[in-house]
């Protein structure tokens, strides 16, 4: 069975930038995102099934009581979770599998699947956050103060991870997360 990776870390923290450099640097990992479902809107430039499935906070419950999500859990304000579909098929494949989860569903990933590994990414400076989800321009006033709000709260309850790859520079972070991976998933 392919790992599973679990990457978590405040708001703002380069989480999506860091996966998504890293698969791009990697076309020949048997290596995927999973992609999660939210009750969000998506922001300008998000696909469908590509970023997020977007659902309906209806379809999203309905999906809670189908038994359909590895983990569910209410992030600054809204629904996101894990399909199982997203997950198992693939590592059964052998191919590996990353979650860009909060640490409330990264608690309940590593109750299901111990064997998950878990990474904190973080910034060494706690403005960071503020100053990169305001260039980011994707969050109204109230979501982005909401963000800033958790973001120590996500770095106290991840204190238990495996690793932590702090991301002050881009390409020095994609080299540590994939030294990780490569450690624990090794090409051949
Ligand atoms: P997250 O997924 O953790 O919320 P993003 O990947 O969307 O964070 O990154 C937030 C913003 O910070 C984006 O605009 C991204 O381009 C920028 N960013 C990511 N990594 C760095 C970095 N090392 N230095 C400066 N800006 C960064
Ligand atoms: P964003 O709205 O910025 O895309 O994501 C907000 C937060 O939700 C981030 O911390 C992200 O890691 C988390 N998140 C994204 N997908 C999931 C998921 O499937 N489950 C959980 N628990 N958190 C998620």
């Amino acid at each position: 069975m392919a790992p599973l990776f679990i990457l978590s870390g405040p708001s703002g923290c380069g989480k999506s930038t860091v996966i998504r450099t890293l698969l791009a640097s990697e076309p020949d990992r048997p290596l995927r995102l999973s992609v999660s479902a939210t009750t969000r809107k998506a922001r300008p430039g998000e696909e469908h099934g590509v970023h997020y499935w977007f659902w309906q906070r209806d379809q999203f419950l309905q999906e809670v009581e189908a038994g359909a999500f590895l983990e569910w859990a209410e992030v600054y304000g809204n629904c996101y979770g894990t399909l199982q579909r997203e997950v198992g098929p693939y590592r059964q494949q052998g191919i590996g599998v990353i979650l860009d989860i909060d640490t409330q569903g990264a608690r309940q990933v590593k109750q299901q699947c111990p064997d998950a590994i878990r990474i904190l990414l973080r910034t060494s400076s706690m403005s960071a956050y503020e100053e990169r989800l305001k260039k980011r321009g994707t969050e109204t006033e109230e979501s982005l103060q909401r963000r800033v709000a958790a973001a120590q709260r996500e770095l106290d309850r991840a204190a238990d991870y495996e690793y932590t790859v702090i991301n002050d520079d881009l390409e020095t972070a994609v080299a540590a997360l994939r030294k990780i991976i490569e450690r624990l998933f090794p090409k051949d």
